[in-house]
């Protein structure tokens, strides 16, 4: 199998790439990668084909589509605060992006498209757990690129017979997952900071709740969907429906670290959730083997991580 990830320079991608790595039956990998917020250090030892560049550029995925058996779509600016400041900007990347995507795929002879989409499409609507026919609520910009992406698959899928599978993925986290720029997510955020010796920023009191999901168990997902040719127009959230508060995350990571952490208060940020907890039946359904990692071993795993590739180890 030849497969093409993009976004392959990625913190997902960059896991999924070494995963595949190691299938027998994918004798080829092909990253289309703008390096926009990944980083080729992220694919380092693998053996993968680089197209730099940006998935808006038809003639550059035409190219590194030729002859690809199915496209990993991941490549998008994936910040909720990002989009709020440039909604344009993420509006391209993702959504104009996603439809050059399904573009190229089509003029390629038809790969398997699986995409990246998001929990934050679930948005505005209280009820839990998130089930996938629940009613969609965006409440960000990044958000509508995102249930774009769901709609443009399922339009050519309908349209033109492609074979797609879009995921909701909700909050992934683990190795590879880098706190030094400014949208990075909550738990490398936090990791960093217990490792330094600084506090933890909580917007608003850290009762919310996120259905965190191991890196790890997403690639096993994904690769899974990959090589049994899993394609379903509808989306599937890609979480096993576990819960936890904010500040038990912080007492997670404070266990993983050793560090005890201070903790700063700031208001409720636009565009958050309260609550987040997927509905995993329909993703257990379809993939009946695998199995989520538990919260304190995938925060031990990130902790591991960032001692050793990022340098950050506890301060005394
Ligand atoms: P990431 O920022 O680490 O990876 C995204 C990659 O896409 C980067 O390597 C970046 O350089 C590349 N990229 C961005 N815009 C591009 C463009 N226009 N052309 C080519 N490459 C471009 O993010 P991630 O956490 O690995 O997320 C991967 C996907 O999963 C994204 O689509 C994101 O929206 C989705 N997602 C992630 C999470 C999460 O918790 N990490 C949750 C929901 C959805």
């Amino acid at each position: 199998m030849q497969i093409v990830i993009t976004g392959g320079a990625g913190f997902i991608g960059g896991n999924l790439a070494r995963v595949l790595a190691e299938q027998p039956h994918v004798t080829r990998i092909r990253v289309v990668d703008n390096l926009s917020t990944g980083d080729k250090a992220n694919l380092g030892g693998l053996d993968v084909d680089f197209f730099e560049g940006d998935v808006q550029d038809a003639a550059l995925l035409d190219q590194a589509f030729r002859g690809a058996d199915a496209v990993v779509h991941l490549a998008a600016l994936p910040s909720v605060p990002r989009s709020l400041q440039d909604p344009l900007a993420s509006h391209h990347a993702n959504a104009t992006g996603t439809l050059q995507v399904l573009e190229s795929a089509r003029r390629a002879g038809g790969p398997h498209v699986i995409a990246a989409s998001s929990s934050s499409v679930y948005g505005a609507n209280p009820h839990l757990p998130k089930h996938e026919d629940l009613a969609t609520a965006p409440m960000s910009p990044y958000a509508v690129t995102k249930l774009t992406t769901e709609a443009y698959l399922s339009a050519y899928h309908h349209s033109f017979g492609l074979p797609v599978l879009p995921f909701r993925f909700f909050n992934v986290y683990g190795p590879g997952q880098r706190a030094d720029h400014p949208y990075a997510a909550v738990i490398p955020k936090w990791i960093s900071a217990a490792l330094s010796g600084e506090p933890v920023t909580i917007h608003g009191d850290g009762t919310q709740t996120r259905d965190f999901t191991y890196v790890g168990t997403v690639c096993h997902v994904l690769t899974a969907a990959l090589l049994h040719r899993v394609m379903d127009p509808r989306p599937v959230n890609l979480a096993f429906g576990t819960r936890t508060s904010l500040l038990d995350l912080i007492t997670e990571i404070e266990s993983a670290t050793g560090q005890l952490t201070g903790r700063e208060h700031k208001a409720l940020r636009t565009g958050d959730v309260p609550h987040s907890q997927a509905d995993s039946a329909r993703l257990r359904a379809l993939f009946p083997t695998v199995t989520p990692q538990p919260i304190h071993e995938g925060i031990a795993t990130a902790v591991g991580w960032f001692r050793s590739a990022v340098g950050v180890t506890a301060s005394s």
